[in-house]
């Protein structure tokens, strides 16, 4: 079995499990319908359009 030659530093472990922690703002794209901010890939939840086609029957 494969073992570790060298002990991991405190620095090097730590730097490792905190990147798993970097928190990203999801991103966002301009509605082509109303302009509004939408997730990409999502139907919009101001008009419900999507892809120039009306999903979402909202009032
Ligand atoms: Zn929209």
């Amino acid at each position: 079995m494969a073992v570790p030659k060298r002990r991991t530093s405190s620095t090097k472990r730590d730097k490792r499990r905190a990147s798993a922690w970097t928190l990203k703002a999801p991103e966002l794209v301009k509605c082509s319908e109303c302009g509004d901010y939408k997730r990409p890939h999502r139907i919009c939840p101001e008009c419900g359009y999507y892809k120039g086609k009306k999903y979402l029957a909202l009032d």
